[in-house]
């Protein structure tokens, strides 16, 4: 057995399934259009350390990572900030990202992994009703199965043909818009919170994280609209006059990226295709974390591929990777799209309203990467009929509420009811179903 697969992009999923592959005898390659150098953003990331193991990758060394401390969140108006207490077993580390890459990639060498850098792939080939190979600025590359690493916007994903029934792009408000820079420190005064989550920010559609760190001061922008330089220019000194010590120069990163922010991918498989990571829209969705979900998902299509005695990769084998998938993590994550969508629902009044009156609290508001489940979100308490009575008192919000909540129980329903066996009409009526409800 040394059957040739190709993973496409490397993401960090898809980089983890490479190197287990790799260790049990596959012949593996991995394009990527940046350099070896370039690999990663010029900045840093949190994630859940646990997911490492799940993939086999070994934990980095203490000098290389901290622990994340508690984020405080804000509504628009600023008034009731809620401050989240997470768990110290549920600590996530915070990490440079090309720190990230070179442990992902030195495993993945040291387990017989090959990397072809500065490697544009342009699109999939296919040949008889399955993904063959992949047009690259270097020429073609046939493999017997294309992982899909490229994330969000993946032109190996955007290029299969339509009858596969695999989405292409993410709708409206399911991708996030990001710029984030490190500004220098204009002054060294202590700041009351050090990781703020604005969300809303004067009023738009979108959030603003601004971490006082000590040698720079991180500022992200997220909106679900496309924005540009004197739009970010802006949205900084709005947040300059809220925190005194977001600098005025760029030191780091500076960099416009998407995050997707939805539901996972209803059809993730075709014949001869799997795709892992942002590329199936694997992130967190009100958060947009995806490093730790593309690790722990990578064991599962290893498991799928090397399940396959056939070796032939086709969708019906492949169906056992997307079937683990949902019921360990995906069907998790899907009610957590739907409270994403009332999120760009409801005005910042009613944010205010929300977070004044208790409606959510700290215990809600401590979203972590390790929140995959609408039950990690959710959590019993004394004061819920308090809390319900405010809801019921604001109409609007009330029936915005109800339909989230309506929503997240046909999502619920319909991910319990996955067909464990492929068979392509019913595997396609359920994608149709589940696509809808986000529609
Ligand atoms: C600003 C920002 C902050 C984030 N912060 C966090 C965080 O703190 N914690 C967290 O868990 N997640 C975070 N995320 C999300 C996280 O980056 C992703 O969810 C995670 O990396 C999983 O995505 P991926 O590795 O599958 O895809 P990506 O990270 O998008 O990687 C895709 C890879 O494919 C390559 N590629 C793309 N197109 C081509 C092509 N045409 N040819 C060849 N190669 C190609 C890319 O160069 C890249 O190496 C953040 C994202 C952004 C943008």
């Amino acid at each position: 057995m040394s059957r040739k697969i190709i993973v496409a992009g490397g993401g960090h999923g898809g980089i983890a399934v490479a190197s287990i592959l790799s260790r049990n005898g596959y012949d593996v390659t991995v394009y990527e259009k940046n350099s070896r150098e370039n690999m990663g953003y010029d900045w840093t990331d949190i994630f859940d350390p646990k997911a490492l193991a799940k993939a086999d990758i070994p934990m980095p060394d203490n000098s290389l990572f901290e622990y994340k401390e508690n984020m405080t969140f804000y509504s628009p108006n600023e008034k009731t900030p809620i401050k989240q207490q997470v768990p110290e077993a549920e600590l996530e580390i915070k990490m440079e990202r090309k720190d990230i890459y070179n442990l992902l990639i030195d495993t993945a060498e040291k387990n017989g992994v090959e990397f072809v850098y500065n490697c544009n792939i342009e699109r999939a080939i296919i040949e008889d009703n399955r993904v063959v190979g992949i047009n690259t600025s270097m020429g073609q590359a046939y493999g017997d199965l294309i992982i899909d690493a490229c994330g969000c916007e993946s032109p190996v994903r955007i290029s299969l043909p339509e009858e596969f029934g695999i989405e292409k792009h993410p709708a409206k408000n399911e991708k996030f818009y990001v710029y984030r820079a490190f500004y220098n420190k204009a002054n060294e005064k202590p700041v009351e919170d050090k990781y703020k989550v604005c969300l809303l920010p004067e009023g738009e559609l979108g959030i603003g994280w601004v971490a006082t760190e000590n040698e720079y001061t991180d500022l992200l922008i997220g909106r679900f609209e496309p924005f540009d330089m004197a739009e970010v220019e802006r949205t900084a000194e709005y947040f300059r006059s809220r925190n005194e010590s977001l600098g005025t120069k760029v030191v780091r990163g500076g960099q416009f990226v998407e995050i997707p922010v939805r539901q996972s991918l209803s059809l993730m498989v075709a014949n001869g295709y799997a795709a892992i990571g942002d590329s199936a829209f694997m992130t967190v969705p009100i958060i947009g974390s995806g490093i730790a979900n593309s690790l722990r998902v990578a064991p599962l299509l290893a498991k799928a591929i090397m399940d396959d005695r056939s070796e032939t990769y086709t969708a019906e084998a492949l169906w056992q990777y997307q079937y683990k998938f949902y019921k360990n993590l995906g069907a998790g994550l899907a009610p957590l799209a739907a409270v994403k969508l009332l999120l760009t629902k409801i005005t910042p009044e009613q944010l205010d309203y929300i977070f004044e009156k208790g409606i959510l609290t700290w215990k809600e508001m401590t979203i972590t990467a390790d929140t995959t489940s609408i039950t990690d979100f959710v959590h019993p308490a004394l004061d819920m009929p308090k809390r319900a009575v405010s809801i019921v008192k604001d109409k609007d919000l009330l029936k915005k509420m109800l339909k989230v909540g309506a929503d997240i129980g046909k999502i619920m329903a319909l991910c319990i009811a996955l067909p464990k066996e492929y068979n392509k009409e019913k595997v396609k009526h359920w994608a149709e179903k589940y696509n809808k409800i986000f529609k």
